[in-house]
């Protein structure tokens, strides 16, 4: 108990005014920002005028100057550039020692990563070196202006619940988001920042690993998480074969392909089509949701689709709460109906 004091007492004497700027890490391969870095500026944008404190991007690679005000064009008000050529290609020990060293000298109150295979490496590493929380995988961000605190919404036991998650005592403030959850701003080109190189001619450079070689994987021909439409299947599909129906549907609209994790497990469908709390977040402007019930996890995953069509023979399935469109019927009937017709348009 007397531990818990002490600690409590130390807590409480955190000046969270010495703490400003909302930072969102710029996550970037090969030159290319990922659509994360956009999403979270969009909402990085958001939390920073609230606060009424600067939004700022982090950016580490080497020789990435040239996509800099691309991140001012999409909401930064500066950009900390941290070019040097062990940040080439992503490495958690070089980057966390980057980003740590200036969370020190500039305190940020806020940090930001997308919970992608990078952000999920680097920001507990980050998070655990400042001696800070971090909340992982959020759905919904929003700040308490009185007192700074970033109120971080992520599922919670098996998706059953959503849990509010604060740091109170600590800065910074640390979350990774899941991509597709916010929207990015339209990039407007006029606007304006500064853009700060970082020195780090005199870093030591904490390597242990080393990148031999980066070999680009053949992926399908949609990315699920880039596509605009989607066209997934469940456990309603009953049967392997009947997944082909999927695929055609897809094929004719240019869509990518999804599942429901029943789908997954039954083998019909690699993991890497799988969409929901376990699988890809996705945002299409159009999700098919064919023979797809509509679990919790699953909707955790397309929820933020901007129109969802839904096909059910249940009536009652919950995926028609949250369906823009709803089809009651046989789903081995409709999906070669709606194929059939969207090949004649
Ligand atoms: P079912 O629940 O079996 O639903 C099938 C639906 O098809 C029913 O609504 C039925 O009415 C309908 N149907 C049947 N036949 C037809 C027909 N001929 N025509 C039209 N409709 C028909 N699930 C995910 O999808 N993604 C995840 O990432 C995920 N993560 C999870 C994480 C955890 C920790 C847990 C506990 C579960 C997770 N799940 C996930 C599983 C989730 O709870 C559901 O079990 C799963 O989504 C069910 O898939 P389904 O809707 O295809 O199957």
């Amino acid at each position: 108990f007397q531990a818990i004091e002490i600690q409590r007492e130390q807590e409480i004497t955190i000046d969270k005014t010495l703490y400003r700027g909302v930072w969102v890490f710029a996550e970037q391969r090969q030159g290319k920002l990922a659509n994360v870095a956009f999403e979270l500026l969009g909402e990085g944008r958001k939390l920073a005028d609230q606060l009424g404190e600067p939004l700022v991007a982090l950016l580490l690679g080497k020789e990435v100057a040239g996509i800099a005000q691309q991140l001012i064009a999409q909401g930064a008000d500066k950009v900390l550039l941290a070019e040097a050529p062990e940040l080439e290609s992503f490495l958690e020990d070089p980057y966390a020692q980057v980003i740590v060293d200036l969370a020190r000298q500039e305190r940020p109150n806020i940090i930001l990563m997308g919970a992608t295979a990078t952000g999920r490496s680097l920001a507990p590493k980050v998070a655990a070196r400042l001696g800070t929380g971090l909340t992982a995988d959020c759905t919904g961000l929003e700040v308490d202006v009185a007192e700074k605190n970033l109120l971080q919404t992520r599922p919670a036991f098996g998706g059953n619940l959503m849990a509010t998650i604060l740091c109170p005592n600590h800065r910074p403030q640390m979350a990774t988001v899941r991509p597709k959850v916010f929207k990015p701003l339209p990039a407007a080109s006029a606007r304006t920042g500064e853009v700060v190189s970082v020195d780090l001619s005199h870093n030591v450079w904490d390597v242990r690993a080393k990148i031999l070689e980066v070999v680009n994987e053949v992926g399908p021909a949609v990315n699920l998480e880039e596509a605009n439409i989607i066209v997934s299947g469940g456990r309603g599909l009953c049967d392997p074969k009947n997944f082909a129906l999927v695929e055609e549907l897809a094929e004719t609209l240019g869509a990518a392909v999804g599942a429901s994790r029943a789908a997954v497990d039954a083998g019909w469908v690699p993991y890497s089509h799988q969409v929901g709390q376990t699988g890809k977040t996705v945002g299409p402007k159009v999700y098919f949701a064919c023979g797809i019930h509509g679990a919790i996890q699953h909707m955790a995953g397309m929820q933020s689709s901007d129109i969802i069509i839904a096909i059910n023979k249940n009536p009652d399935a919950p995926i028609f709460k949250i369906a823009t469109f709803g089809i009651v019927g046989d789903v081995l009937e409709i999906l070669p109906l709606l194929n059939k017709e969207f090949k004649k348009a």
